[in-house]
């Protein structure tokens, strides 16, 4: 709207916030560079489908620029580029800057899980001449979201000798999907009175693996049809599977969404949208000031329990290794630390207005979105960055004309949520939120902006290389 007096229009333009489009904020360059960047990250996403085939994924391409394993006592040069692998689970990328480690270090840090069905330790059972995998969903899942979509199988068995097998069913073009039933709206009355938290119960998230009988069997002759083409292929029995990490996961692939394809559609876009991102900056970081790390962590959903999870010693333990070489003390280069703890934020969503606050929501299309608290009502569990720390962040981004917005998650008492923030902060570290708006988080199809994603990755290589 036009404003009457003109002294008003020049001091609301002088005033106010006015939160920029991409379109309007980006220059052409960067525009192209965003759709080229998110082609390989969609190839990320289609290699990486689970945290064991993230982490492997990012050594792949850590080697392949010149990134070698890290050794402990090694006294590493500026420049230098290492990796350290934890438990094939998680992975630090760490590229040495021209001071000492005691000045501190910068870290990205991402997680690599989702959101996904877990198989349980006996989950092959025959019910009524079909054959099932029993499942117990891993991290915030909306339980309706997965039946009726095609899924694959991915992770590992090992076998009591100690070999281990990976698996991966569902990917290629030549393969079987696996499946969960739905009732069909005609018989659907009673189930659709259930709230929706309850359309689908955790014990009805049984995928179907077979139909077919062993012949002339009179018990469970499709589970056995089906163990004995597992034991074929794979060299494995039911037992087996109570050693075994295997997910189940959606089986599409990641692809643009749009007419305009302005969108990145695919699943478990939380979180590794910001690890494509981070392990990008550090491969194009070139002897930066800091020594950089880009921490790329396991169990996030879950609460970043566990020995690959944020709320370990491993990081911790990682900066230790690194201070031996150097003689330097872990603590003082954790307490002179800086991390971007890059997570993704809720994009606010026009069809359900209600739980947003639109003055305080991250939006699609408006940059990467700085998160000061996460959390739960009264901000609690959640690390909440300094105003000294949000103000050196967004002087790093605004001179290198990156665009960023801030967000929370969602309206005050409506939810709440965390991410490994609070687990680096508490080591010391200097720590902010900052990652991409998603819609439709921990869906099995999240979907996110090119512009965003690109402004993530141009965060955490303008954070890397800052003075
Ligand atoms: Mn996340
Ligand atoms: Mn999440």
């Amino acid at each position: 709207m036009e404003e009457k007096n003109s002294e008003a229009k020049r001091l609301k333009e002088q005033l106010f916030y006015s939160p920029a489009h991409a379109d309007d904020f980006l220059i052409d360059a960067d525009k192209a560079q965003a759709d080229e960047f998110c082609e390989g990250y969609k190839s990320f996403l289609d290699a990486a489908k689970t945290e064991r085939e993230a982490a492997d994924e990012i050594i792949r391409m850590a080697e392949e620029n010149g990134f070698t394993r890290f050794a402990k006592h090694t006294l590493y040069a500026p420049g230098d580029k290492v990796y350290f692998p934890i438990r094939g689970k998680a992975v630090i990328l760490t590229v040495f800057g021209r001071r000492d480690l005691a000045d501190g270090v910068r870290i990205a840090a991402a997680h690599i899980d989702s959101p996904r069905l877990d198989l349980k330790p006996n989950p092959v059972y025959e019910n009524t001449d079909i054959a099932y995998f029993k499942t117990h969903y891993y991290g915030g899942i909306r339980k309706y979201q997965w039946p009726t979509i095609p899924l694959a199988l991915h992770g590992v068995i090992v076998r009591a000798d100690g070999s281990k097998l990976a698996v991966n069913i569902g990917e290629d073009d030549g393969d079987p999907r696996l499946v969960i039933s739905d009732l069909l709206p005609h018989l659907g009355a009673e189930q659709s009175k259930r709230t929706l938290s309850d359309g689908i119960k955790g014990e009805e998230l049984n995928v179907i693996i077979g139909s077919r009988k062993f012949p002339d069997c009179d018990t469970d002759a499709v589970k056995l049809a089906v163990l004995k083409l597992l034991y074929e292929k794979y060299d494995i029995t039911e037992r087996d599977f109570q050693s075994a990490e295997l997910e189940i996961v959606p089986a599409y692939k990641a692809c643009d969404i749009g007419l305009d394809r302005s969108l990145v559609g695919a699943y478990g876009q939380d979180d590794r949208v910001c690890a494509y991102t981070a392990v990008m900056a550090a491969l194009d970081a070139e002897t930066p000031e800091y020594t950089c790390l880009s921490v790329l962590a396991d169990k996030e959903e879950i609460g970043s329990e566990g020995n690959t999870g944020l709320n370990s010693q491993f990081l911790a333990q990682f900066i230790a290794d690194l201070c031996a070489a150097e003689d330097a003390d872990a603590d003082d280069v954790l307490r002179a630390g800086e991390c971007l703890s890059a997570d993704v934020n809720a994009a606010f969503d026009p069809t359900f207005p209600d739980v947003f606050e639109k003055n305080n929501s991250s939006y699609l299309n408006r940059g990467v979105v700085i998160t000061k608290y996460t959390g739960a009502r009264g901000k609690s569990g959640t690390n909440d960055a300094s105003a000294e720390f949000m103000g050196k962040i967004r002087g790093i981004l605004d001179s290198d004309s990156i665009l960023w917005q801030t967000g929370e998650l969602g309206k005050v008492d409506a939810g709440g949520g965390g991410t490994v923030a609070k687990f680096i902060a508490s080591l010391g570290v200097n720590t902010v939120d900052l990652g991409v708006p998603v819609l439709a988080m921990h869906a099995p199809f999240e979907v996110t902006s090119k512009y965003d994603v690109f402004m993530a990755y141009k965060a955490f290589c303008a954070f890397f290389k800052a003075d």
